[in-house]
C-alpha cells in the first residue's frame, strides 16, 4: 500500500463527492440553460451547489461563481478587478506578496507588462509571513487591489490574514486571498476573514479536478477576462460543469463537517514529523513557520542535498512525497517562495514537503520516521557531506 503524503498537491475524490456527482454524468446530463425538465434539473443542482458553497463561505449565493480551477479563479478575479478599476480611472497599482502561487504572481506580472498596471511585491520574513506594517506602507492613493494568500502551499505558513484584510478595508481597497490550501483546515467565513474575493479549487479538498470557486463580494465590479456567454452572472462563460460543481459542493460541505475532528488528528500526526525529523536528521530544519502553519503540512530543508534522490528513495519505499514546488534541482531556478524567505539557492534544492490527509495513520508516520533518516544520511554520504 502506498503512503500518500502529497495532499497539498491533490487529493482523491471522496466517496461522498463521487456519489453526489455520478447522476450528473449520465441521468441528469441536461444543459443547465435548457428550459426542458432535464435542463431545469441541472440548473437546480447548480444552484443548490452554489447555496452549499455560500453556506460554508457565509456569503450570498450570488457572490459565488464556478470556474475550472483555482488558477482560473485567481486569474479572473485579479484581471477582472484590475481592469474594472483602471477603466473607471480609480488607479492601477496592485499589491501582492513574494510567496504567492504563480496563478497570482504571473497574472500580476502580466497586468504590469501588458495593461499599464504597477505592482508592489511585499517581502516576507524567514518564516514566510508578510508584515502588516509593510502592507500599510505600500498602499498608495492609486492602489486598487491587494492579493495575499491565506496559506502557502510550499511551506504551509499562514498569513496574518485578518490583520492584512483590515488594513485594506481601512483604505477601501478590495482584498483578494488565494485560499486554495485552506478548505478542511481553516475556517472560510469571508466576513470573519474580512476578504472581498477568494479562490478555491475542488481537487485540494477531496473533490474532482477541473472545477474551482471564485467568491466576489457584491458591490465590486469585475470585467470578465473570459467572454462568450451570460453564464455565472456574466462572470465566467461556458456551459457549466454541473457534475464537477455538484462534486465540489459536496466535497466542501464534507471537508467543513470533518474539520473539527480531522484538524486535531492531523495536527498531532504532523507535529510528530516536525519534532522528530530535525531531531533524527542532523542539519535538517523546518521550513516555514513552526506553528502558524497549515495543520496537515510539514516541510523541511536538507541543506546540501538535492531532494530528487530522497523523493525517489521514498517512492521506492512506497511513500509519495514532494518538494512542494515544480522545480527542485539546484541547476534550475530555485523556488521563488524559498528564495523570498531568504533560503540560499543550494539549500532550496533540498526542500521536502509531507502533507497529510484523511488516509494518513500513525503507522504511516512511524514508517516515514523509519525510512527517511537513514535515506537522507545515505544520500548525504554519497554527495560527500
Ligand atoms: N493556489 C495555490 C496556493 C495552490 O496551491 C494551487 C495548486 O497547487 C493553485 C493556486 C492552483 O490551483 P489549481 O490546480 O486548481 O489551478
Amino acid at each position: 500500500m502506498m503512503i500518500y503524503l502529497d495532499h497539498s498537491a491533490t487529493t482523491p475524490v471522496s466517496a461522498h463527492a463521487l456519489a453526489a456527482m455520478l447522476p450528473y454524468f449520465s441521468e441528469i446530463y441536461g444543459n443547465a440553460s435548457g428550459i426542458y425538465s432535464q435542463g431545469r434539473r441541472a440548473k437546480e443542482a447548480l444552484e443548490t451547489a452554489r447555496g452549499q458553497v455560500a453556506a460554508v463561505l457565509h456569503c450570498r449565493p450570488a457572490e459565488v461563481f464556478f470556474t475550472a480551477c483555482g488558477s482560473e479563479s485567481d486569474n479572473l478575479i485579479l484581471r477582472g478587478l484590475a481592469w474594472a478599476a483602471t477603466k473607471a480611472g480609480r488607479g492601477a497599482h496592485l499589491i501582492t506578496s513574494a510567496i504567492e502561487h504563480k496563478a497570482v504572481l504571473d497574472t500580476v506580472q502580466q497586468l504590469v507588462d501588458l495593461f499599464d498596471c504597477t505592482a508592489t511585491i511585499l517581502p516576507v520574513d524567514g518564516q514566510g509571513r508578510v508584515d502588516p506594517q509593510d502592507l500599510r506602507q505600500a498602499i498608495r492613493a492609486d492602489t486598487v487591489l491587494i492579493s495575499i494568500m491565506t496559506a502557502n502551499n510550499e511551506v504551509g505558513t499562514l498569513q496574518p490574514l485578518a490583520a492584512l484584510a483590515a488594513i485594506a478595508r481601512e483604505h477601501g481597497i478590495p482584498f483578494h486571498t488565494d485560499a486554495v490550501q485552506a478548505p478542511g483546515h481553516l475556517p472560510l467565513d469571508v466576513d470573519a476573514l474580512g476578504v472581498d474575493a477568494l479562490a478555491l479549487s475542488a481537487h485540494k479538498f477531496y473533490g474532482p479536478k477541473g472545477v474551482g470557486v471564485a467568491y466576489l463580494r457584491s458591490g465590486h465590479s469585475l470585467i470578465p477576462a473570459l467572454t462568450g456567454g451570460g453564464h455565472e452572472g456574466k462572470r465566467r462563460p461556458g456551459t457549466e460543469n454541473v457534475a464537477g460543481i455538484v462534486g465540489l459542493a459536496a466535497a466542501l460541505h464534507e471537508a467543513e463537517a470533518l474539520r473539527p475532528t480531522e484538524t486535531p488528528r492531523l495536527l498531532a500526526l504532523r507535529n510528530r514529523l516536525l519534532d522528530a525529523i530535525p531531531a533524527a536528521i542532523p542539519g535538517a530544519r523546518i521550513s516555514g513557520h513552526p506553528h502558524e502553519r497549515l495543520p496537515h503540512h510539514a516541510s523541511f530543508l536538507f541543506p546540501g542535498l538535492e531532494i530528487q534522490g530522497v523523493l525517489m528513495g521514498l517512492d521506492m519505499a512506497g511513500i509519495a512525497a514532494s518538494s512542494g514546488s515544480a522545480c527542485t534541482s539546484a541547476a534550475q531556478t530555485p523556488s521563488s517562495v524559498l528564495t523570498a524567505m531568504g533560503v540560499s539557492r543550494a539549500d532550496a534544492a533540498g526542500h521536502l514537503r509531507l502533507t497529510l490527509g484523511r488516509s494518513t495513520t500513525a503507522a504511516d508516520i512511524d514508517r516515514v520516521l523509519e525510512v527517511l533518516p537513514p535515506l537522507a544520511a545515505r544520500i548525504w554520504k554519497l554527495v560527500g557531506w
